[in-house]
Formats: C-alpha cells, structure tokens, sequence
C-alpha cells in the first residue's frame, strides 16, 4: 500500500515529558508508516524554549497563522521548581497563552466518548462540546479590600477627559470590590470562532448568559452574538439546518442535563472554566477529551486537553513501566490532519483520521485500554496495558480494518 501524500505542511509543536515520549511513539507506530508525514517541526520542548528565548513558541503560532494548521503537545509551563529544575534563564510563560495572545482564539473542548466508560448523566448520548471564552471577565479583574467605611464608586474616563461615574456602594463597615472588564472586540471574535466552529463540525449552537441580572455586561454579551448572528451567519446556518440559540444561564444548566448531548454550549469565561471541568469530570477523564483553538481568521490549533504527565514521566525515566492514555494526543493528530485533508482536499487524509479514531476506539471497546481507564470502566474482564502496548494494539486493530 502506498502513503498518504500531503500538500500543506502541517506546524507540529513538539512538547515535554510522557507526552514528549507518547508523541513520537504515536508517529512511529500510527502515522509514519501510513502517511508522508509533511511537518514544519517546532521544539516547544522546555530546554529549546529556553535555549531560544521563547522565540520558538512565537515562531510556531507565527508558522500556524501561515498555514493554518498545528498540533501541539502538552508544554510545561514553568513555576520556581520548574526554573530549577531545568536551570531556566527566566520563568517562561506559558506557550498556550503566549499562542492564544497571537491567534485570538476560542477554546473548544469535547470528551471523547467509548463505549464502557459511561458519562455519569445517563441520557448524554453525544458530547456536549463546551466553547469558552478565553479573554477578560474575572481572569482579568481588579479587586480592593474595602477596610472600612466609605464610598466606592465605578469611573471610566473617556480620550476625552470627559467622566462618567456611578456610586456602586456606600459602605458603613468593611467589605470587598471588583473591578472587571471585556471589549466589543474580544466578544465579537469569540462569537464568529463560534458560529464558524457551530458551522463546520454541523452542531446547534447555544449562548447562555446572566443578562437579567448583569443588565448591561451581560446584555452586551447577548447583543453582540445576536447582531453577527442576524448580519453574517442566519442564512448558513439555516442552509445547514442548524439552530443558534440564547438562552438564560440558568436555563441553560437545567436543559442541559436533558439533553442528549450533540451541540455546542458557549461560555463566558468563568462559566466555561467550570463548566467544562464539570462535562469532562461527568465523562470520564481528561486523557478522553479533545481540545481545539480557533482563531476568528479561521486557524486551527488541536492539541490534548491534559498536561505533561509529570508524574508518569519520572516513572519512566527510572525505568518504571507506565502505562499513560494516548488517546486525547491521538485524537489532536487525527483532528489536525483531517482539517489539513479538508482544506486541501485530500480525502485520503480525512479518511485516515476517521479510520484510525474507530481503531482508537474499538481498541478501547474491545477491553484493551490504559489503567486511567481500567478504574472507572463498567466492562469486565479488561486488560491494562503499557504505554507503547496500548498504541501498538490501536495499530493492530487499525491493520485489521
Ligand atoms: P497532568 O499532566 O494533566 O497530570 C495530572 C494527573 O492526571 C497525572 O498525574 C495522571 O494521574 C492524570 N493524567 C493526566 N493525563 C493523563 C493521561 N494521558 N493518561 C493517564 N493519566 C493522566 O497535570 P499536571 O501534573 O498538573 O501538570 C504537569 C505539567 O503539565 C505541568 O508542568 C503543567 O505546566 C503542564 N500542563 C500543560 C498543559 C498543556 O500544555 N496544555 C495543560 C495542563 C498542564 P496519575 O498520576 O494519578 O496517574
Ligand atoms: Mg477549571
């Protein structure tokens, strides 16, 4: 059989420890030998950062806004033990905020479901994908400790110099505020990142605030979706008979747990933090879970919703067997490369993807899986594997089809 040609290249954001380790095992056994791999590598391993100054992770979101498509591998982000540890020049930021800073982005994420390992709200039949906003709110707020009695009061001074104020409380003894923020330009790139996404993986969309109670925040939230919604995305979306709606917060949460799964559910920032912490915890784990950030100008960066592994990874390198999933990992290549098939229309591609996500699957439903799994599954008789057994057996089952 002859490999799979490719036209574009895609950016590969090399990472660090177990997933370091499970990235070339995955293109060793899963892609190479399929498909002639066409990669712009970037090392986002911790020791290159360092070594360029960072500079390799601006290139790389640089080279994803180029070609429209990366995969990247878990990243350290560096703490004082890390710095240490690694003999760091400085504490580098975080590579997935220094490539969202570049792209401008929304988060997409959504379990990967398999038989056997059931979400615990029985009538989830289809992932819920949760969309979050990734800019502002409390993640980039002010806040004082009020020490006693007194006035506090909320003004915004325009280029002008002219001011408008409002009192927000006149405190007779101690308390708190918080001074938080989001800008026309932010809500309106995470509305079309949505709308886009909702379009091109053909789910129903659904946006939920507080605007009852958050009047002009909230509201503004509200209005901006509902403006692109009518101006640029009613007639594609009803072509694709596919619904955008809006509803309350609280709504949303009840209807949700009724639901059979399959649509998109956009958050605010802080609503999409917990949420989906709460919609991967109701599935399983988050080695089961795929992750993907979209840019407004339509660039797509997958990468796995988990870290480094850490804890395994030290295992390994005193020779200890691991046995550590693949699957989200799996799941960020098969992504890439499918939008890669997509957008260069190469139909070998994406059917490569689907074929080896069923593999990864029926590898899984078959009862041959990874200990994280092998804990909270409801089949009997599974066998745990290692590592690189696992992601060999997946190549296995992948042959046989
Ligand atoms: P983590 O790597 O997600 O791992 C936390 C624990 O979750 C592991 O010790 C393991 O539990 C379990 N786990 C996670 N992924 C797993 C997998 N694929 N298979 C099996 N078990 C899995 O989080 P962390 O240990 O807090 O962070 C480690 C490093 O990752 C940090 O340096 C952090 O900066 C980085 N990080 C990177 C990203 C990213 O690049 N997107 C995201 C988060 C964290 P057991 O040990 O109990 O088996
Ligand atoms: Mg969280």
């Amino acid at each position: 059989m002859s490999k799979i040609e490719m036209k574009t290249p895609l950016v590969e954001m090399d990472g660090d420890e177990m997933t370091r380790i499970l990235w070339k095992m995955i293109k060793d056994e899963l892609l190479e030998p399929y498909i002639n791999l066409k990669t712009e590598y970037y090392d986002l391993g911790l020791e290159n950062r360092n070594e360029t100054d960072d500079q390799v992770t601006i290139d790389s979101a640089e080279a994803t806004k180029k070609y429209g498509v990366a995969v990247k591998c878990a990243t350290i982000t560096p703490n004082a033990a890390r710095v240490e540890e690694y003999k760091l020049k400085e504490m580098w930021k975080s590579p997935n905020g220094t490539i969202r800073a570049i792209l401008d982005g929304t988060v997409f994420r959504a379990p990967i479901q398999v038989k056997g390992i059931d979400p615990c709200v029985k009538n989830w039949k289809k992932p819920i994908t949760l969309a979050r906003h990734a800019y502002g709110d409390v993640y980039k707020n002010v806040e004082i400790r009020v020490p006693g009695a007194g006035k506090a009061e909320l003004v915004f001074t325009g280029a002008d110099g002219k001011e408008i104020r409002q009192t927000i409380q006149e405190f007779d003894g101690p308390g708190v505020i918080q001074g938080v923020h989001n800008t026309d330009k932010s809500i309106t790139s995470f509305a079309k990142s949505c709308f886009n996404y909702a379009l091109d993986t053909k789910q129903d969309l659904w946006f939920a605030t507080k605007d009852t109670i958050s009047k002009t925040y909230d509201h503004r939230f509200k209005d901006i979706f509902e403006e692109i919604y009518e101006t640029e995305y009613k007639e594609k979306f009803e072509k694709n008979g596919l619904e955008y709606f809006y509803t309350l917060i609280d709504d949303a949460v009840a209807r949700v747990m009724k639901t059979e799964g399959g649509f998109i559910w956009a958050c605010k920032n802080y609503d999409g933090d917990v949420m989906s912490d709460m919609v991967s915890s109701a599935c399983g784990s988050l080695a089961m879970m795929t992750s993907v950030l979209v840019s407004p100008s339509g660039v797509y960066e997958y990468e796995a919703a988990h870290g480094t592994v850490q804890r395994h990874y030290y295992k390994h390198l005193n020779g200890e067997e691991t046995s550590t999933n693949s699957v989200a990992t799996i799941f960020a290549w098969t992504g890439a490369l499918r939008k890669r098939g997509e957008l260069d229309g190469i139909s070998e591609l994406c059917s490569f993807a689907d074929k080896l996500e069923k593999a990864t699957l029926s590898t899984i439903e078959s009862g041959k899986m990874t200990k994280d799994l092998a804990l909270i599954t409801s089949m009997d008789n599974v066998t745990v594997l290692n590592s690189e057994n696992f992601i060999k057996a997946i190549r296995e089952t992948f042959d046989a089809m």
